[in-house]
């Protein structure tokens, strides 16, 4: 199993976020976490990388117990934030650079990385001269620098316009060919476009877990 959570709870203060969560997800699946705004979907994502600890449950990915072994989570994984911090005034390049230094990754793989996500005609520009879909790109690129077996990616598409969108859903599916994809989205198409399966989530509860399949035919 790539990821398993058993029982999650998360409450902030006074608010619940997150309400007894539990589902699998096994290796080389696409799996779409779908819900509207508020439902829980970024902080569960959280918890599987490790940035926010869980009020009571258990989560593990690639057999790292998230609280236990963060660091050995955070290595097997590749996560994409709903807004990903990029270095406006860096390079493409210079970028990946700097993080590939952080993950202690080959310089090699920086060049792999770039070609993989379609970035090669943009590499040597600033962040900041990027549009919106190529910036995702480089977002991508980074998830993907330490080659984890697990990609979390909150969001990806949110605010691109339709080519863009497109061009990142096909992204996102000829990545999924070797990795486990977990994916929070807050459009059925998206789930539609990429997964194999969706997790629908609503005011912190699982609400449903089908494959697509399955959903398409009790349509
Ligand atoms: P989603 O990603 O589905 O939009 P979130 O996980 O961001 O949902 O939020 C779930 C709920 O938890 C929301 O009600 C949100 O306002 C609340 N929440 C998220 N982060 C915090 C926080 N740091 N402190 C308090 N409440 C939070
Ligand atoms: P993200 O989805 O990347 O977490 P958000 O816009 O949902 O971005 O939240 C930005 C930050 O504010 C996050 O750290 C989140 O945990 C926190 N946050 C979200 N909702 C609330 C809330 N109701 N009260 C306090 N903090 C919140």
């Amino acid at each position: 199993m790539s990821i398993v959570v058993e029982n999650i709870t998360k409450i902030y203060g006074e608010q619940k976020a997150l309400h007894n969560v539990s589902f699998r997800i096994a290796k080389g699946e696409i799996v779409g976490f779908l819900g509207p705004n508020g439902a829980g979907k970024s902080t569960m994502m959280k918890i599987l990388t490790t940035y926010l600890k869980a009020t009571s449950g258990n989560a593990v990915v690639n057999e790292f117990d998230t609280t236990t072994e963060a660091r050995n989570v955070q290595k097997s994984v590749g996560y994409l934030a709903e807004h990903n911090p990029l270095y406006l005034d860096m390079h493409v390049r210079e970028y990946l650079a700097f993080n590939a230094n952080v993950y202690k990754t080959p310089k090699s793989r920086i060049e792999e990385v770039i070609v993989m996500t379609g970035l090669l005609p943009e590499a040597h520009k600033k962040i900041s001269q990027l549009s919106k879909g190529f910036r995702q790109r480089v977002g991508l690129a980074n998830a993907l620098l330490h080659d984890p077996e697990v990609l979390i990616l909150d969001e990806p598409t949110t605010g691109l316009d339709p080519n863009q969108l497109t061009e990142i859903r096909n992204l996102i599916t000829s990545i999924g060919k070797e990795k486990t994809i977990f994916l929070s989205t807050h459009i059925m198409q998206e789930v539609e476009a990429i997964c194999d399966r969706v997790i629908i989530i609503n005011k912190g509860e699982i609400v449903a877990d089908t494959t697509l399949a399955k959903l398409q035919k009790d349509q």
